[in-house]
């Protein structure tokens, strides 16, 4: 099938690469001439495991981008939107780019003869596709429903495994309002071996919510008691070993630590309670997933001036930037509260990360960006480790250049080392 993917970050570029993969043909369409430009040399935009490999594969074959709405729809039968959908100010759901998006495919639409389907890939709150999507797309080719399809097909990859996680997908969710167009959605996925669930837009787009707001409560509720477990003298790690034992339960999303970050999991829960809000509901359980959450970064550095007393002066060293590992983004990301906090309290931050350096340069130029651990450990006060990299558990003579050997853990990366004071965040 002829496919457009409007919006090329995480999601869009590689649902393109893995859309070309399948079979199809892929125009990419985005507004960032860069991106535009990378793609169509063959060079992912972004950093993800695989996609070079499937960018280089596929470019000036059956994938190219371009900028031109126009274009893209006359030559695709199905487009799907793939831009962000950040937080406004009071974290509710800000649907302006999605808006815009849909707003160009319907004007692109107006000019097309012959069925075309919308599929909203991007992760917004129920009705979206219904009550926004649908009427901007109406009024601006003057067409209806049922003259073009619409469909919702949430996305649930995990960045740094997104390449694998779409090709190996445990769920593929399509809500349509009509069977045509929820059967060429369907039929986009061919190849893959999955249960596609099929349902209507606004289930389908709860059950993206549904999905990200039960695996921050599981991190959230870990959290609270590692903190509980921490004034105890009891090590978190060992208690939800056993806990994830329940059938119940699971053993995943257990591990206690600094907090989540990302472009999904605090987005969406806070778009969740707005949206819920707008409804007259009060989300108390999701208002506290987000509480605890945002408590965590905090209590890094409590323990820190615990044991250093103040911080002013001194070189406190962050190993990991990224808000997880094996990718380079750090939307959210855990240290970015930690490392302000660190700056205000009169900090020389030392950093390093194997692939976020850059992005984290554009959000704090005062802190040192090293190219190893070892550079940035250098003389060091204290070291606070926010990103579960796995170069880090074998740091081990590294720490020997730090002027005082004190390891922070956030992530339960690093084991106790022989001379080094090791704390865990939980544990
Ligand atoms: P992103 O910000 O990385 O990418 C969005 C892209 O859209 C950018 O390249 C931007 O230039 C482009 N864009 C902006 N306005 C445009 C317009 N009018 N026309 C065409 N392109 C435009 O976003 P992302 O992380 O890929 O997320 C996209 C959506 O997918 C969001 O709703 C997100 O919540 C959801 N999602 C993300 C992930 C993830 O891991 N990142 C996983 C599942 C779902």
């Amino acid at each position: 099938m002829n496919i457009s993917v409007i919006g090329t970050g995480y999601v869009g570029t590689v649902s393109a690469a893995c859309f070309a993969e399948l079979g199809h043909k892929v125009i990419c369409v985005d507004i960032d001439r860069s991106k535009i430009d990378q793609i169509n040399a063959g060079i992912p935009p972004i950093y993800e495991e695989g996609l070079s490999e499937l960018l280089k594969k596929h470019a000036g074959k059956n994938l190219s981008a371009t900028s031109d709405y126009d274009f893209a729809l006359m030559n695709s039968e199905v487009s799907l939107i793939s831009v962000g959908t950040p937080s406004d100010p009071d974290g509710n759901i800000d649907l302006g780019i999605v808006r815009a998006a849909s707003t160009s495919l319907g004007a692109a639409l107006k000019n097309k003869n012959g069925y075309h389907v919308f599929v909203v890939k991007s992760t917004v709150v129920p009705e979206t596709t219904e009550k926004v999507v649908l009427p901007i797309i109406e009024k601006n080719s003057g067409k209806h429903q049922g003259d073009f399809g619409i469909a919702m097909n949430p996305e649930f990859l995990r960045e740094g495994k997104a390449v694998y996680d779409f090709m190996h997908p445990d769920k593929i969710v399509v809500g349509s309002m009509d069977k045509r167009s929820g059967d060429i959605v369907a039929s986009l996925y061919r190849g893959l071996e999955c249960e596609i669930t099929r349902t209507n837009p606004r289930t389908a787009e709860m059950i993206k919510y549904a999905n990200n707001a039960f695996l921050a409560t599981k991190i959230s509720f870990s959290n609270e008691i590692g903190n509980i477990c921490k004034e105890l003298g009891i090590d978190t790690y060992e208690v939800m070993k056993a806990v994830g034992k329940d059938f119940r339960i699971g053993p995943n999303f257990l591990n206690a630590g600094a907090g989540f970050g990302g472009s999904c999991f605090p987005k969406d829960v806070k778009a969740l309670i707005g949206k819920a809000k707008e409804i007259g509901y009060e989300p108390i359980l999701l208002k506290s997933v987000i509480m605890v959450n945002e408590g965590q970064p905090g209590r890094m550095v409590w323990l820190l001036k615990s044991r250093i007393g103040t911080l002013k002066g001194k070189k406190i060293t962050v190993l990991g930037l990224a808000f997880k590992n094996d990718t380079d983004d750090i939307r959210e990301s855990r240290a970015i509260p930690v490392i302000k906090e660190l700056l205000d309290n009169g900090a020389i931050v030392s950093a390093y990360d194997p692939m976020a350096n850059e992005n984290m340069r554009k959000i704090f130029k005062r802190v040192e960006y090293h190219s190893s651990a070892e550079d940035a450990l250098r003389g060091s006060d204290a070291c606070l480790v926010m990103t579960e990299w796995d170069e880090f558990k074998s740091l081990e003579s590294e720490f020997d250049v730090m002027k005082n050997k004190l390891l922070i853990d956030g992530r339960h990366m690093l084991t106790p080392k022989r001379d080094i004071e090791y704390i865990g965040l939980c544990w």
